[in-house]
């Protein structure tokens, strides 16, 4: 393959949501600067004449070299460039940043954790990266052109190989993926030089075009992957991720970048052909005093116009290059960059004006209208930290505008209405919503909620209803040869009305806010706006959710317009609900990074669950909801392997890739609610079967965790502090064993029941027997749940057995005989044979 045809993973960490890699800055470095001289680097060049020319860099053709056995090591990566020819790239003032090499060649890189080596393992059928490679494109900051010099030498005469048309033949590959590169090199031209990095883009001998990248500004700075296809789509699929040997500290509970935003104003004006001009003025706090390249996150729909100072200086604000549809699925979500004239001092606040348009919401028909390019509709730095937000918005007057924050303010005049919406602590992020509503408000104990959705459902929707209609009657023509169909009776089709189910989703909304709060503690803001989006997803915001239209419409219509069925569970009131949750796990409490994310996509989850549970015949629906869970785990993909073997939990996104493109949706949400299902069940009373010290450890870790991100580490140490003594399985007062089989690890164990009853006495009957544990790593331990079953299928817990590899004995008591002894399949996530 073509190293020109395949993007960069490099580019990856920008669609992870919750933080831009490309900018985040490690806390080493910040202390570095506090206490170290900066020396700026002086150069007489533009900000954007040094992109233009970092941009333009070729192989310069009088810096072709042999290469005979030389190492490059950069943090636990290593290259052997064992023979062949290199051609460093042209110097941008003074500094080569890149190079390619042609010949033979070797990388050889360990991760340090066994769930990074087994991440590799599973798209390189090795726990160690060790791949021969033809190729190289490399680009730097650091050492390597000098390294290489070093040991190059200069192609002889009488060389029985000659690198002849070398330059040429690299230099429109060179050209095409330089842009990828050109802004992480300009931050460290222009700012800090302690954490430079080193790509490589290599074409391997066995695992084709992937990239190895050592960066210090990433939270985890070491990092294999590649983009690879799977039915059309691109991928990003990273193999490995792993910190810095660097970092003798871990990292900070929270990396912040080169600046912080502290509050946001932003003034939205929303035409009447629903385009978008915005101006958003960023209070920001300085982390580094040496950087002056800030990244923002802004959807590339929007164009941005300028970007001032608080004196009014034009800002040079560089913009990514133009992307190809596939290459932005890859990639995420859209950069740009504006250079500082001069680096704040770490401290210090600042201010930046952002003026830009264009169209974000899209008009989907019917009063249905859209706010696409969901997070990135104004200038923010991902969802860490938090900000405090101010939001004016100007719009067509028969709107209705529902945004995050209290509504404060709200005027009509001249057919335009006028309104503010402030947030009244630091939330993660800010979102709004329109369109020509109707309305339903309810109120619970702490919170007003208010419903809102259009009269009629989008185009789309509403098109596939009519076709859902069976046909009217036909017109036939008798002739002698039968009859013959002549024409057809339309039928007159209602429309699709989702504001006839205002009613029923404010109830829902309604009854989970107060079911939530009895588990989770009060709602977490004044006020929820439930509001109607087109398609099929649902998004959460603080105080604000987004709805599918779908989940407005009965379940009826839903399955008749061939969209209803088990897998599409999401759809109905589990969407509002699911939604409802992250209030408390996501919006008031977040996580740390995306290996945490689970713990707000788990509980949402869960909680979605728990609410099905109280309705009628809820027990039922409960149950099958998570045997339907089991069965997507249990599911294969295209290579023969379950869903659930895709990785652990804790690898967040990098589940959804080119081997397991369901993996995210299936593992984070489906198995994380299990597992906190299972947790509950073992933190329940055995004799009473109370659950309330779960919950309790619940509530205590929302109000710890308030406003912060934690860690699934934060999160098993807190849960330990309510373990039980039957939980206690090693003995140390540690949950290690169960979330290093459930989080950390892969795999849904398989069980075989033995089992023999016998009377030993009046009104005692001794159940004993044996567990066998398969389909799991040897290392896997678990409590196993033993049910006896009586007459009316009554359950009985009768205890919990430890099981590992050597498989579990249990010895009960009971009063009477039971008709069955079970495996409790309803709090355990496993086979039982
Ligand atoms: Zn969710």
């Amino acid at each position: 393959m073509d190293l020109a045809t395949i993007p960069s993973v490099a580019a990856r960490s920008r669609s992870v949501p919750h933080g831009c890699g490309m900018t985040l800055l490690s806390w080493l470095c910040v202390a570095w600067v506090l206490c170290t001289p900066v020396v700026l680097a002086q150069t007489p060049l533009s900000p954007r004449e040094l992109f233009e020319q970092l941009n333009g860099v070729s192989v310069d053709p009088a810096q072709i070299y042999v290469l005979r056995d030389v190492q490059v090591t950069r943090d636990r990566a290593n290259f052997y460039f064992n023979r062949g020819f290199i051609g460093l790239f042209t110097a941008v003032t003074g500094e080569v940043t890149g190079a390619v090499f042609i010949g033979e060649g070797e990388v050889l890189l360990m991760p340090p954790d066994p769930v990074e080596r087994q991440s590799l393992a599973h798209f390189t059928q090795s726990p160690i990266l060790e791949e021969q490679f033809t190729s190289a494109y490399l680009r730097f900051t650091d050492q390597t052109a000098q390294e290489i010099l070093a040991r190059a030498r200069r192609p002889h005469p009488d060389d029985y190989e000659q690198p002849t048309g070398f330059a040429e033949h690299w230099n429109s590959i060179v050209h095409s993926l330089n842009p990828e590169y050109s802004t992480r090199i300009l931050m460290d031209f222009l700012g800090d030089r302690d954490t430079p990095c080193f790509h490589a883009y290599l074409q391997g001998v066995n695992l084709g075009v992937f990239e190895v990248d050592v960066d210090g500004r990433l939270p985890e700075a070491v990092r294999a992957g590649a983009v690879r296809r799977s039915h059309g789509k691109a991928y990003a699929d990273l193999w490995c991720s792993f910190p810095s040997q660097r970092s003798a500290l871990r990292l900070p509970a929270l990396l912040v970048g080169s600046a912080q935003v502290l509050s946001y104003k932003v003034d939205t004006r929303i035409n009447p052909d629903h385009s978008l001009e915005g101006r958003a003025e960023l209070e920001l706090e300085s982390r580094s005093s040496a950087d002056r390249v800030i990244a923002f996150e802004l959807s590339r729909l929007l164009k941005l116009t300028e970007v001032k100072d608080e004196t009014g200086q034009p800002l040079t604000v560089l913009q990514n290059p133009s992307l190809e549809e596939s290459e932005v699925t890859a990639r995420g979500n859209d950069w740009v960059v504006v250079v500082l004239p001069s680096p704040h001092p770490a401290g210090e606040k600042y201010r930046l004006i952002f003026s830009y348009g264009g169209n974000v919401i899209t008009d989907v028909g019917k009063g249905v209208l859209y706010v696409g390019e969901r997070g990135s509709w104004y200038p923010n730095r991902g969802l860490n930290p938090r900000g405090v937000y101010d939001l004016r918005f100007h719009f067509p007057e028969q709107l209705t505008l529902v945004a995050t924050g209290d509504r404060v303010e709200e005027k009509a005049s001249e057919g335009v209405k006028h309104s503010r919406w402030i947030s009244r602590e630091a939330i993660p992020v800010a979102g709004f919503n329109l369109g020509a509503y109707v309305s339903r408000t309810r109120h619970a104990r702490n919170a007003v909620i208010e419903v809102y959705a259009a009269r009629e459902a989008e185009a789309s929707l509403e098109k596939r209803h009519v076709e859902a209609q069976p046909p009217g009657g036909i017109i036939v023509q008798r002739s002698p040869h039968g009859d013959v169909p002549i024409g057809v009776i339309p039928k007159s089709v209602a429309p699709l009305d989702p504001a006839a189910l205002l009613d029923r989703v404010a109830g829902v909304a309604a009854s989970a806010v107060q079911h939530f709060e009895t588990l989770f503690g009060p709602f977490p803001y004044p006020r929820l706006s439930v509001s109607q989006i087109p398609g099929y997803y649902g998004q959460g915001w603080p105080g604000l959710i987004y709805l599918p239209t779908l989940s407005f419409l009965p379940e009826a219509e839903r399955s008749r317009l061939g969209l209803g069925g088990k897998s599409d569970d999401y759809l109905n009131e589990l969407a509002v609900t699911h939604e409802i949750a992250h209030q408390w796990w996501g919006n008031d409490v977040g996580w740390q990074s995306f290996r945490d994310q689970w713990l707000s996509e788990g509980f949402a989850s869960y909680a979605a669950a728990l609410h099905l549970a109280r309705e009628r015949e809820g027990e039922r629906k409960f149950r099958e909801l998570l045997r339907s869970y089991k069965a997507d785990l249990l599911r294969k993909t295209e290579q023969g392997n379950t869903i659930e073997s895709g990785g652990p939990m804790w690898l967040g996104h990098r589940l959804s890739n080119s081997l397991n493109p369901e993996g995210y949706t299936n593992i984070v949400y489906k198995k994380s609610c299990w597992v906190i299902h299972m947790l509950r069940a073992m933190m329940s009373d055995s004799a009473s079967g109370s659950d309330e010290k779960f919950f309790r450890m619940l509530r205590d870790f929302l109000a710890t965790y308030h406003g912060q991100y934690p860690s699934t580490r934060d999160f098993i140490r807190h849960a330990e502090k309510y373990m039980t003594r039957d939980l206690d399985l090693d003995r140390n007062r540690k949950l290690d064993w169960f979330f290093a089989d459930w989080v950390y690890g892969i795999g849904i164990p398989a069980y075989k029941l033995g089992v023999s009853t016998r009377r030993s006495g009046p009104k005692k009957f001794i159940v004993e027997g044996t567990i066998e544990q398969s389909g799991v790593s040897a290392d896997f331990e678990m409590l196993v749940p033993v049910v006896a079953i009586f007459e009316k299928d009554r359950k009985v817990l009768l205890g919990r057995v430890v099981v590992g590899d050597t498989g579990g004995r249990f010895r009960f008591t009971a009063t009477s005989k039971p008709a069955r002894v079970a495996i409790d399949e309803d709090t355990i996530l496993a086979v039982v044979r």
